[in-house]
């Protein structure tokens, strides 16, 4: 059985009341709920306003993602802040982990850093989504924030961002926790961004660090527990954890490809008799 947490980030795709219905019977699935970046970037202030109210009234488990990101081309990063601080402070106000998203060069990652210590105690559980950023970063935010873990995507394999594999060498995996990011990021070319990546996330950091795989799943499963507070351990668990996004959009694409795939298989074999 898995543990999933997935994150609704984007408020276009947050389920409704019986969307989140059905989710709730799915108790291996949790879910936080966040306004993202870029979100923040190109709505109205009315739009974020009502964002922030619906927030308030979703929160359960976690809220994020949550953070700046300069992708985009207009980039409004004092808006981005502001809607960062405010979704902290509601963190704080529930007693909720954070889950944190970062895109941009160095400087970003430290105005994003600055936020979180000026907002949260030493003790506040975060989740640094995606971690991409430096060394330094790692050892600065990590050296502050007891609760706070970074995760591993896809992104450790190839070119991009070569400093994550190097962050792991140096440190080991006792803040990480395994994502997929999916849809978003993919694992290789022509294939379908999944949860189930994290298989590979997870083979690739046992490859790095020289220890099974078991391991590797065993102590990011320890972390992710500890991050999301849960109750005491239920051994049935299969130690893995999946980040992922779902919208209902995104779900009926991948459904549709899974199908596609399969039906592809299909006239493949009838083919070869
Ligand atoms: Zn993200």
């Amino acid at each position: 059985m898995m543990f999933m947490v997935a994150n609704f980030c984007f408020p276009s795709s947050w389920p409704n009341s019986s969307q989140r219905t059905e989710l709730h019977k799915t108790p291996s699935v949790h879910f936080s709920f966040g306004i993202h970046p870029r979100t923040v970037n190109s709505s109205s202030s009315s739009n974020l306003h009502r964002h922030l109210t619906d927030l308030e009234y979703l929160v359960q488990l976690a809220i994020g993602e949550c953070g700046l990101d300069t992708s985009d081309r207009n980039v409004n990063l004092s808006k981005q802040i502001e809607y960062l601080e405010k979704q902290l402070q509601l963190a704080l106000k529930n007693s909720l982990p954070v889950v944190i998203h970062c895109r941009g060069n160095d400087a970003l990652h430290l105005t994003l850093l600055t936020s979180l210590v000026n907002c949260c105690p030493k003790e506040q559980k975060i989740h640094w989504h995606c971690f991409t950023s430096s060394q330094e970063i790692y050892l600065t935010a990590s050296g502050h924030f007891i609760n706070l873990v970074f995760g591993i995507t896809p992104f450790i394999f190839g070119n991009r961002y070569p400093n994550i594999r190097e962050i792991i060498k140096e440190n080991g995996i006792d803040r990480l926790v395994l994502e997929s990011d999916a849809p978003y990021i993919k694992y290789k070319e022509n294939q379908i961004p999944n949860p189930y990546i994290v298989n590979f996330v997870a083979e690739e950091i046992s490859k790095l660090l020289n220890i099974p795989v078991e391991q590797v799943f065993e102590i990011t499963f320890t972390n992710t527990q500890k991050y999301m507070e849960r109750g005491s351990r239920d051994e049935e668990l299969t130690v893995f954890v999946v980040y992922m996004f779902i919208s209902l959009y995104e779900e009926t694409v991948y459904i549709y490809s899974v199908l596609r795939v399969i039906l592809r298989i299909f006239l493949y074999l009838i083919f070869l008799f």
